[in-house]
C-alpha cells in the first residue's frame, strides 16, 4: 500500500492562516465555548436585498448554464465602463475583463500567467497571506519588503530600491492594505507607479477593500497610471457588497495577458458561478442602491474603528491607525530568542485564556503583531478589544 506524500508543487505551501483562524473559531463556538470570532476578514452584514432579489428572478429566469469562461458580457461591459470612469488613460474594454470565482482566482490567475520561475516580486509587508503563496505556487520568489513605522509600514520607492534586483519582474500593491488598513495616497502611488515604470515591472494592484475607506476616497491604480500596459487591477464584490460567499471578483489586464489568464482559466474552474455573475451584475448595475448599502457598512465599520482606537489609544498599545478595509494591527512584543513569534503566542494565549480569535502576524509575515477584525457585531468588537488590552497590560511586554 502506498501512502500519500504531497508533490512537490505543494511540498511548501501553507494553508491560509486567515481562513484556519476563523474555521477554529467556528469550530469552538460549534462545540459551545463562547468565542469572540475577530479572526474573519468577512463583512457581518448580509448581502443586500436588491442584489438577493435580482439573483432570486436570475434563478427563475434560468441562470444556471455555464457562460463564457471570462464572465457574462453585460458583467464586464459594466465593470470596463467603471474601469474607463476611473482611467486616465485610453478606455477599458470588456475583452480586459475575466470575471472569476473571488478575487483570489483573479490574483492566482495574474500571478501564475506572469511570473515564474528565476522571477523576483516584491510584496509590501506585512501583506496578505495569500500573496506570498501563490507567487510561489508560481514557481516566482516573493520579495517581502517592509515599510516603515512612521509611515503605516507603507512602502516608498526607495523601499523597493533597496530590494530589487536584476531578477525583480513585479510588485503587488494593496491599498487599503490587509492587515494594516494603511492607504496610499494619490502622491505615493504616483511614485511607486514612476519607479515600476522605468523598470517595466508589472503591478498587481489588488483593490478589494477601495470601497471601504474613511478619510475620502481610496485612490484605484487605474486613476493614476497612465497605461494599463504593466498593470493588472484586480477587485471584486465580496467586501464591499457583504458578497463573500458568492465568490465574484474580476481581474482588469492588458489584452494579451488577458487571453492567458482565459485559457489558464478555461482548464481550472471555467467559468464564475453564473448566478453569482447575475448577483454581481445586479450590485454593480444600480449605482444608487450600492452607494447606501456601501455607506451603511463603512458607517458603521468606522464607528467601530473609531472606539476601538479610542480604547487601545488611552491603554498605549501601538496600533495603527486604519484608514480603510475593516483590521486593527497591533503589536504584542519584540521577537526574542525565546519567542520568535510572540504575535502567535499572544494569538494562541488570547484564545485559550480569553476566548477571543485573532490572527497571528506571522501570516502576514510580521511575527510581533496580530490582526484584529472589527468585521464582527459591535459589542463582539468592543468585548474582544477589552480583553486584548487586558491581556497586552496583564502579560507585559
Ligand atoms: N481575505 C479575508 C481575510 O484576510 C478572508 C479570508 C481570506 O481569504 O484570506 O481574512
Amino acid at each position: 500500500m502506498t501512502g500519500y506524500a504531497p508533490s512537490t508543487n505543494i511540498t511548501e505551501l501553507r494553508e491560509s492562516a486567515t481562513i484556519a483562524a476563523s474555521a477554529r473559531a467556528k469550530a469552538l463556538r460549534a462545540a459551545g465555548r463562547p468565542v469572540i470570532d475577530l479572526g474573519a476578514g468577512e463583512p457581518d452584514f448580509p448581502t443586500p436585498a436588491f442584489v438577493t432579489a435580482e439573483a432570486h428572478r436570475a434563478l427563475d429566469g434560468g441562470a444556471t448554464r455555464y457562460t463564457q469562461v471570462e464572465g457574462i458580457l453585460p458583467l464586464r461591459e459594466i465593470i470596463a465602463e467603471r474601469a474607463s470612469a476611473l482611467h486616465a488613460g485610453e478606455r477599458v474594454t470588456s475583452d480586459q475583463i475575466i470575471v472569476t470565482a473571488g478575487t483570489k482566482q483573479a490574483l492566482f490567475n495574474a500571478c501564475f500567467s506572469l511570473f515564474g520561475s528565476g522571477d523576483e516580486v516584491m510584496v509590501p509587508t506585512p501583506g496578505w497571506t495569500s500573496y506570498y503563496e501563490m507567487l510561489a505556487l508560481s514557481r516566482a520568489t516573493p520579495i517581502a519588503v517592509r515599510g516603515a513605522p512612521e509611515c503605516q509600514l507603507k512602502l516608498t520607492p526607495s523601499d523597493l530600491a533597496r530590494a530589487s534586483t536584476s531578477r525583480t519582474r513585479g510588485l503587488i500593491l494593496n491599498s487599503p492594505c490587509n492587515p494594516t488598513g494603511a492607504v496610499y495616497s494619490r502622491d505615493e502611488l504616483r511614485d511607486i507607479v514612476a519607479f515600476a515604470a522605468e523598470r517595466d515591472w508589472w503591478i498587481l494592484s489588488d483593490e478589494i477593500y477601495r470601497a471601504i475607506s474613511y478619510d475620502g476616497e481610496a485612490p484605484s491604480l487605474l486613476s493614476i497610471a497612465s497605461s494599463t500596459d504593466r498593470l493588472v487591477v484586480v477587485d471584486g464584490v465580496a467586501k464591499s457588497f457583504a458578497m463573500t460567499g458568492w465568490r465574484i471578483g474580476w481581474s482588469i489586464a492588458p489584452r494579451t495577458l488577458t487571453r492567458s489568464m482565459a485559457a489558464l482559466q478555461s482548464h481550472t474552474t471555467s467559468n464564475a458561478a453564473t448566478l453569482s455573475q447575475h448577483a454581481a451584475l445586479a450590485a454593480l448595475s444600480n449605482p444608487t442602491a450600492a452607494a447606501e448599502a456601501t455607506a451603511s457598512m463603512v458607517g458603521e465599520f468606522k464607528r467601530r474603528r473609531d472606539s476601538a482606537l479610542e480604547l487601545l489609544r488611552a491603554a498605549s498599545i501601538e496600533v495603527i491607525e486604519p484608514q480603510g478595509a475593516f483590521y486593527l494591527y497591533i503589536r504584542v512584543g519584540d521577537a526574542t530568542h525565546d519567542d520568535a513569534e510572540p504575535g502567535t503566542t499572544f494569538a494562541r494565549r488570547l484564545l485559550e485564556q480569553h476566548d477571543v480569535a485573532v490572527v497571528p502576524g506571522v501570516a502576514f509575515r510580521s511575527p510581533e503583531w496580530i490582526r484584529v477584525s472589527y468585521a464582527a457585531p459591535t459589542e463582539h468588537v468592543m468585548e474582544g478589544v477589552r480583553r486584548i488590552i487586558q491581556a497586552r497590560i496583564s502579560w507585559g511586554p
